[in-house]
């Protein structure tokens, strides 16, 4: 299967073919998550626009399924398919800054790390994803939310264009006024409708320097951290963002060492704005009792938005599952707590993150990107490296998404989906909006071409 489609790329295709059996088949069908492992008939590594336009070809020709590799990040492998063929797109990476018009406009293979690198050049920025390795394809196709999402909205809030490779061969473009369905369909619903090949966003003044770090806090403060960052999100500014993250401390010299391997929370803190403001805003959080470690100060932006790439790193088997939370009360702070101290690897964690501010004032039904008043979003991340131990680990994870259910907007979020079927895909829209994303997927992609995805089938 992979021969005939690499013969019929042999002529024209500029960039990479790589089979079974290549020395580079292992590296490059390896993604994020190790618990992945598929076998694709072949590799294209696109060198552009071009290239991808003659994969799809051949792989609609050939009846070939086909996955698309970003940054490779899904939790769910999808960036891979068994058998078939893989468009991957890493080695698309240049990224152009109009800093007088304040647009970045990049290659689908670019990461969050090289975007925020050029664009912090002219001390700008786009929201974009906590860990630097992250593609930004993937990210923003899904909505995409970070740091700077509070003040500055979702990444695709910020996206203002992006081409498209459509599954019948065309090269499209989506934005405001050109093809306006198709732009609210990308803004959310993931790579359905074509496979994107150039992204403009929207930037904002960020930086160099931003107030952020984090308040570090045994497991038995837990409870009253918690409670505490919810009573002051009720009334900070857009400008602040606050992670909490429940997890066993590094052995990290920012730490005392009679912490290091204990369970902590730590609130992760960053100001997108005046850092004379942020220290108001973080004032009341960094005063709280029983702080073990505070590592708030002023640091490039670059630097934060790598801080916690440390032990996210690719190759570790993952298993997560992450609801988006109407409610976090006193019962649903204990439920989480309790099943924090019954954690089952010291890699996993849980995450909380307090969204709002920007993401809540876009309207509802502006993009596919679904969930916008929804206060949290909750996620469980069990993480290990031996393939026997899955078993314990995914069971922890879904114990504690199942009882968190309870405290749900109803809602699942596109980019931590795993592979968890239909019903989720659907509970990521609601009805409504999947019946016109469906309608979307009949006019750009009839034959589901593009199905290794979270996938919205069309309607025949
Ligand atoms: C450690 C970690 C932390 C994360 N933190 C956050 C977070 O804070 N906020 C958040 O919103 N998300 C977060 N995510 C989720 C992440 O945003 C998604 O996994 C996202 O899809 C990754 O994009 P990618 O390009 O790296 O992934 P890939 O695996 O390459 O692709 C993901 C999906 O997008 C499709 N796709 C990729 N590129 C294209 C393209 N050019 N055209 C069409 N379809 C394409 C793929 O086919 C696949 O279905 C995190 C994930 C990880 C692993």
């Amino acid at each position: 299967m992979g021969a005939r489609a690499a013969a019929a790329l042999q002529h024209g295709f500029r960039g990479q073919l790589i089979a079974p059996g290549d020395p580079e088949y292992d590296r490059a069908r390896a993604v994020w998550n190790g618990a992945i492992d598929r076998h694709p008939a072949l590799i294209a590594r696109c060198s552009g626009t071009a290239d991808v336009l003659l994969a799809v070809e051949v792989a609609r020709e050939q009846g070939l399924p086909v996955a698309v590799r970003g940054g490779g990040h899904s939790i769910a492998g999808l960036a891979l398919c068994e058998g078939g063929l893989v468009v991957d797109l890493s080695s698309m990476r240049d990224v152009r800054v109009d800093a007088e018009r304040r647009i970045a406009h990049a290659q689908p293979g670019v990461t969050w790390g090289g975007l925020d690198q050029e664009t912090q050049r002219c001390a700008l920025a786009t929201p974009g994803a906590p860990i630097s390795s992250t593609g930004i394809a993937g990210f923003t196709l899904g909505g995409g939310f970070g740091w700077l999402s509070r003040a500055y909205g979702l990444a695709c809030d910020n996206l203002l264009e992006a081409e498209l490779v459509t599954a019948d061969g065309r090269v499209v473009t989506a934005s405001a006024a050109r093809n306006p369905e198709l732009f609210w369909g990308i803004r959310g619903g993931g790579g359905n409708f074509g496979i994107a090949t150039s992204f403009s966003y929207r930037l904002h003044p960020v930086g160099p320097q931003v107030l952020c770090g984090m308040l570090h806090f045994a497991a038995d403060r837990a409870p009253q951290v918690l409670r505490a960052v919810r009573g002051h999100l009720r009334g900070a500014p857009d400008g602040l963002s606050v992670t909490c993250l429940l997890g066993t401390a590094p052995a990290d010299p920012s730490l005392p060492t009679e912490v290091h391997g204990t369970r902590v929370i730590s609130v992760a803190m960053c100001y997108a704005g005046r850092p004379e403001r942020g220290r108001g805003a973080m004032a009341p959080l960094r005063a709280l009792p029983g702080v073990l470690a505070d590592t708030v100060q002023l640091r490039p932006y670059t630097v934060w938005q790598q801080a916690l790439d440390r032990g996210r790193g690719p190759g570790a088997r993952n298993y997560w599952k992450a609801e988006y939370l109407a409610t976090l009360n006193d019962t649903a702070i204990a439920t989480l707590t309790g099943d924090f101290a019954r954690i089952t690897s010291p890699l996993s964690r849980i995450q909380l993150v307090f969204l709002g501010g920007a993401i809540a004032r876009v309207g509802a039904d502006d993009t596919a990107y679904t969930h916008r008043a929804a206060p949290y979003l909750l996620a469980v991340e069990s993480r290990w490296h031996q393939p026997a131990e899955d078993p314990v680990h995914t069971a922890w994870t879904g114990r504690l998404w199942t009882a968190m259910r309870a405290y749900s907007s109803g809602g699942a979020s596109v980019n931590f989906l795993g592979q968890e079927g239909p019903g989720r895909i659907l509970e990521a829209y609601g009805p409504a909006k999947y019946r016109r994303l469906t309608a979307l997927k009949d006019v750009y992609d009839p034959g589901n071409l593009f199905r290794v995805n979270q996938n919205i089938p069309p309607s025949s």
